[in-house]
C-alpha cells in the first residue's frame, strides 16, 4: 500500500497570539514523533505547493481571499483580530495557501493512482471557514478547495465528506448546503452550548442539497462506542447508497478524550476503527480512495500519538487496542430521531441518486442559518 503524508516546515509559520491552542507544535510534534518511531520511513512524504487564488475563489469570495491577504501584508510583527479566537499575522496568508494546495495536492495523487491514500498534516485548519469568513481558527476551508479543485479539473462526481472534528464543520456546510454532490456527515458536540452554533439535526440540507447535509450533534461524554453504532448502523450503509468516488475525512482530533476544548471521549482505538472504515468503504466503493486532511486537536502531548495512531491505520499497520464502553441510550435516541427528521428528504427513498439521473453539480452556493450561539 501506498499511504501519503503532506507536509511543510511552510505551515510553521503561521502563528496566533500567545499560549493559543492552534499552535505550530501540533504539526511539528506531530512529525518528530513520526520520525522517532520510524513510521515516516513507511509513507511517501511530499512537499506541498501553494494553492492558487482560483483555486480558492471556487469556494471562497475573491473579497474574502484579498481581505486575508492585506491583513497578512499589513501585519508586520503585529496581530490583525479578526474574532476573539482568530488572529492574522504576516505569514497568515502564505500558510493558508500552502495548506489549502497541500490538502490539494493530497486529493490529486489519490484521485490519479500516485498514492492509494494520504493524510495532509497541515495548519491553519479549514473547515469553519466559509465564503465571506475566517473565524475558528480557519481562513480556507482546504477540504472544500480541494473537493472542487477535483471536480473542476478531473470532472470528479461525487464526495463522501465525513467529520470527526469536535466541532460543527459550519462553513463546510455553507459550501455544499445545496449541493448534491458532496454527502456531508459531521459528528460533533452539540452546538447549542459549544462552537460553531450550528450544526443542529434539523439542518439537512436546502434544495437539490436536502438530505445530504447530516448532522449527529452528540453530548458531552460521547465515547467511541457511540461513535461506531452512527457509523455501522447508519453511515455506511447511506455512503454505499450514495456511492462516492472519493471519501474525505475532515480530522479534527479535538474529539480526543484528553483533549483541552471538547468534553468528548474519542480513544486513539476509536479513531483507528473510524479510520479503518472510512478504508474499508473506500475500498469497497471507489478503489480505495480516501484522503484525510488536519482540522484541530490540541493537547500538544497526546496529539502527536494520536495521529500516529491513525496514520498507522491508514498505512495499513496493525493496532490492537479493543473498543471498550456501551452505547448510551442518548446514542439510540439521537438516530432515531435523525432518521425521523430524514423523512422529509426525498433523497433517502428508493428514488434515483444524484449521479444517476442527468444532473448538474450544484454550484449554488448558499449561507446557512446565522449563529444561534
Ligand atoms: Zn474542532
Amino acid at each position: 500500500m501506498k499511504t501519503g503524508l503532506i507536509y511543510s516546515d511552510d505551515f510553521l509559520k503561521h502563528r496566533q497570539v500567545e499560549k493559543h491552542p492552534e499552535c505550530p507544535e501540533r504539526v511539528k510534534n506531530t512529525v518528530e514523533y513520526f520520525q522517532r518511531t520510524n513510521l515516516l520511513d513507511l509513507l511517501d512524504v511530499r512537499k506541498p505547493q501553494k494553492a492558487q487564488v482560483e483555486d480558492l475563489t471556487r469556494v471562497h469570495s475573491i473579497e474574502h481571499v484579498n481581505y486575508i491577504r492585506c491583513l497578512s501584508e499589513s501585519g508586520q510583527g503585529k496581530f490583525s483580530v479578526i474574532d476573539s479566537d482568530t488572529y492574522v499575522c504576516h505569514e497568515t496568508y502564505e500558510t493558508a495557501l500552502y495548506a489549502a494546495g497541500a490538502t490539494m495536492m493530497a486529493g490529486e495523487m489519490v484521485w490519479t493512482g500516485e498514492l492509494d491514500n494520504c493524510f495532509s498534516l497541515v495548519r491553519p485548519p479549514g473547515h469553519h471557514a466559509s465564503t465571506n469568513q475566517a473565524t475558528g481558527f480557519c481562513y480556507f476551508d482546504n477540504l472544500s478547495v480541494m473537493i472542487r479543485h477535483l471536480q473542476a479539473k478531473h470532472k470528479v462526481k461525487k464526495v463522501f465528506l465525513f467529520d470527526w472534528d469536535a466541532h460543527a464543520p459550519n462553513g463546510t456546510m455553507g459550501t455544499f448546503y445545496a449541493d448534491p454532490s458532496v454527502l456531508n456527515v459531521s459528528i460533533h458536540q452539540d452546538p447549542h452550548s459549544f462552537f460553531p452554533g450550528q450544526g443542529f439535526i434539523e439542518q439537512i440540507g436546502e434544495k437539490a442539497g436536502r438530505g445530504y447535509t447530516i448532522n449527529f450533534p452528540v453530548p458531552a461524554g460521547t465515547a467511541d462506542p457511540d461513535y461506531l453504532y452512527f457509523i455501522d448502523e447508519f453511515i455506511m450503509s447511506r455512503v454505499r447508497k450514495f456511492k462516492p468516488d472519493l471519501i474525505a475525512v475532515a480530522a479534527g482530533q479535538d474529539s480526543h478524550q484528553s483533549d483541552l476544548v471538547s468534553q468528548l471521549n474519542v480513544t486513539d482505538a476509536g479513531f483507528v476503527e473510524m479510520t479503518k472504515r472510512m478504508m474499508q468503504l473506500a475500498d469497497e466503493l471507489c478503489g480505495g480512495k480516501l484522503v484525510l486532511s488536519l482540522e484541530g486537536g490540541y493537547n500538544l502531548n497526546t496529539f502527536p500519538i494520536t495521529n500516529y495512531a491513525i496514520m498507522s491505520a491508514l498505512a495499513g499497520l496493525k493496532y490492537g487496542t479493543p473498543i471498550k464502553g456501551n452505547v448510551m441510550q442518548s446514542t439510540k435516541d439521537l438516530l432515531s430521531k435523525l432518521n425521523d427528521t430524514l423523512k422529509s428528504s426525498t433523497i433517502w427513498s428508493d428514488a434515483p441518486q444524484y449521479g444517476e439521473v442527468d444532473a448538474e453539480i450544484g454550484k449554488k452556493i448558499c449561507p446557512i442559518h446565522k449563529k444561534t450561539g
